[in-house]
């Protein structure tokens, strides 16, 4: 039976940075992905997300200015550029919350740029403003698939072996280690870490509880812009009741999505088909806010979001096993900070903020 001081279950984007982290914190670790590395069934595939410094959530916007610095660590580490801070617009916030960003993001000594819609209209044509544009140029986009990509060429540079097609089947606490059951066979480690998304209840199940995990299956669409050469900052409009956002992506178009609202499904039942009624809600959206876009020609995407009901992440450790889940489409600006906590859970060093605790 293998033996090792860790073993991942699950290589998307969380998995994968930790297991870099381990190892570079002197642990032999084992990473079991049931499908191939890089697949696009679960939350972590495509080229782009958005990073910003949240400016409601003071906690979250501290999270989000550590994990920068992190992940400009990992990019003179690599020698690959994973940030590419194009500069981030907020609208469709009340004058109240405004003023209240703005005192936040003074506070913080975080750069920012108030714009009347004018303004921000005539730097951006693409996109159409109605009140006051509050403009942050330390954010921008996370290039994801080539900073995966880096990670875990990296990782395995530290000597981290990445098992794929090769599915957890079961999890079981044994002495002072845990065994982890795989159609391969079992293998043994002195801990695990769960960072399984939306599968993390079934993987630990009759092992660790866990607060449910639904998955919900979020269809943004890439839009081709009516001037290739236009500018696009990552933008999020808190008008409607779920954030819309977005960002633009070389070979795609300009990603919009309606946040956190594609439908719940059970992943046995995964169909990657766009719901109607939701897609039409997001290309009204687009048609009346993106005057730059062409609604005629776009792409759908499907991706996962795993969310838990309180909303908050689940990072824990509770004996040999540690877990990393619940993002809530919210997880990647963070990828280096929970594969931080991650470790110090791992090693005994640190901990972790009480709002993710188990
Ligand atoms: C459409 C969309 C847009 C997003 N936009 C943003 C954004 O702009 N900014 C941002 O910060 N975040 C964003 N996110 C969220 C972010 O991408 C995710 O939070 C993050 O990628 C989650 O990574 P993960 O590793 O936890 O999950 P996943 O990538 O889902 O990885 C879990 C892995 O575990 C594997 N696995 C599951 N069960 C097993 C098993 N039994 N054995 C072995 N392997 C197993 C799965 O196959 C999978 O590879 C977005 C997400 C989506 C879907």
């Amino acid at each position: 039976m293998q033996t090792y001081d860790v073993v991942v279950i699950g290589a998307g984007a969380m998995g994968s940075a930790a297991a870099r982290a381990l190892a570079a914190a002197g642990r032999e670790v084992l990473v079991l992905e049931q499908y191939e590395l890089g697949h696009d069934r679960g939350g972590s595939h495509g080229g782009t997300r958005l990073f910003r410094l949240a400016i409601n959530d003071e906690a979250e916007l501290l999270r989000a200015a550590r994990s920068r610095e992190l992940w400009h660590e990992l990019e003179s580490e690599t020698g690959v550029q994973m940030l590419d801070l194009v500069g981030g617009v907020d609208h469709g916030i009340g004058e109240q919350q405004v003023r209240e960003s703005a005192a936040l993001l003074e506070r913080h000594g975080v750069q920012y740029d108030l714009l009347t819609p004018e303004a921000a209209t005539e730097r951006w044509p693409g996109m159409r403003f109605d009140g006051a544009v509050l403009y942050q140029p330390g954010s921008g986009r996370a290039l994801a698939e080539q900073a995966l990509t880096a990670i875990r060429e990296s990782a395995r540079a530290l000597g981290v072996e990445f098992r794929a097609q090769c599915a957890a089947t079961a999890v079981r606490v044994v002495g002072d280690g845990v065994e982890v059951e795989t159609a391969a066979g079992v293998v043994r480690a002195g801990q695990v870490v769960v960072t399984a998304g939306p599968w993390t209840g079934q993987v630990l199940a009759g092992a660790l509880e866990v607060p449910a995990i639904s998955a919900s299956q979020e269809q943004p669409r890439f839009f081709a812009p009516l001037d290739p050469a236009a500018e696009w900052p990552i933008f999020v409009d808190r008008r409607a009741a779920t954030p819309a956002y977005g960002l633009f992506e070389e070979g795609h178009g300009v990603k919009v999505g309606l946040h956190a609202t594609g439908p719940v499904i059970s992943l046995d039942q995964r169909d990657f088909q766009v719901e109607p009624g939701r897609d039409a809600a997001l290309i009204a959206y687009v048609r009346e806010w993106f005057p730059g876009l062409d609604v005629t020609r776009s792409e759908a995407i499907s991706c996962l979001y795993d969310n838990t009901e309180r909303g908050d992440f689940v990072i824990d450790r509770r004996g040999p096993i540690s877990v990393a889940a619940g993002f809530h489409g919210e997880g990647f600006k963070f990828v280096p900070l929970v594969a931080r906590y991650l470790t110090e859970l791992v090693t005994g060093s640190g901990s972790v903020p009480d709002v993710f605790r188990l």
